[in-house]
């Protein structure tokens, strides 16, 4: 309702490579608490969204605005000590560390900042950043395997320990690109039903998700991306009756 505070404010965002148009008039506003999908076909537009939100792509024109902060033209790394969380597409793990130290990481760059990670051997004996780091991974139901290597872990697994890296920072918002990808159903339950206990804890959520029982289990409202413009916006029962939506996932 027009009473809901707005956490993210996406105001008018246009992005291009070369002659591509990957987003244009892009309008959007995420309320607190709320889960709010981005859906839409292959080459939407809907990674490029996300990595404009965090710093990583820098808007052509608009700006992305956090609780009254811009965004837009600020490094990643301080939109993340704002308490903006990702996950990526393509899990960024550290490959080499055991898959508590990846969870550490996150843990103390949020409460240092980005330069703390230089610092992390020294820092290591905390047992503190530990315990939290620890029970990242047990909300996740990675506590078996916090010994070994993150790039041992199967490929369910390591989008499960990205989401622990997440999660650690207790962010004031967390955006999620395809975090079911790769996963057996299985285990695309269980992220639902951990995303969901997130939610009752009040967590802001942006997913990006191609599963549509994803979509159904977990967001209050749906935005549908085709060629990088906005063509439909509403609850998932709203959309999934559009026909603009049928027509663009139909390849029309
Ligand atoms: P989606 O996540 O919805 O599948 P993307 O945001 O990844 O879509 O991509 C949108 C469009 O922008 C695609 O046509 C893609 O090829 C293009 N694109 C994305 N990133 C880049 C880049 N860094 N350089 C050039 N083109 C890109
Ligand atoms: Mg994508």
């Amino acid at each position: 309702g027009r009473m809901d505070n707005i956490v993210l404010h996406v105001d008018d965002v246009f992005k291009s490579f070369g002659g591509l148009h990957a987003l244009s008039d892009i309008d959007l506003q995420v309320a607190e608490g709320k889960t709010h999908a981005i859906i839409g076909p292959n080459g939407a537009g809907k990674s490029t969204l996300l990595n404009v939100c965090v710093g990583r792509l820098k808007p052509d024109s608009g700006a992305v605005v956090f609780n009254g902060s811009i965004l837009s033209g600020r490094p990643p790394h301080e939109i993340n000590q704002l308490g903006v969380a990702r996950v990526f597409q393509t899990p960024e793990i550290f490959p080499d560390l055991s898959v508590l130290d990846n969870v550490v990481i996150p843990a103390l760059a949020k409460r240092d900042g980005a330069f703390a990670i230089d610092a992390w051997k020294a820092m290591y004996s905390e047992g503190e950043l530990k315990d939290k780091a620890a029970t990242a991974l047990e909300d996740v139901g990675l506590q078996e395997h916090m010994g070994q290597e993150g790039g041992s872990l199967s490929r369910g697994d390591k989008r499960r320990l990205e989401l622990a890296m997440g999660l650690v920072q207790d962010p004031l918002l967390l955006l999620l690109d395809e975090p079911t990808a790769g996963m057996s159903r299985l285990d695309t339950n269980r992220t639902i039903e951990l995303l969901q206990k997130f939610k009752a804890r009040g967590m802001t959520k942006v997913i990006i998700e191609h599963d549509m029982h994803v979509v159904f289990s977990l967001a209050d409202k749906v935005t549908v991306l085709a060629q990088g413009r906005i063509i439909a916006e509403g609850t998932p029962d709203e959309v999934r009756g559009n026909p603009a939506v049928q027509e663009a996932y139909l390849g029309g």
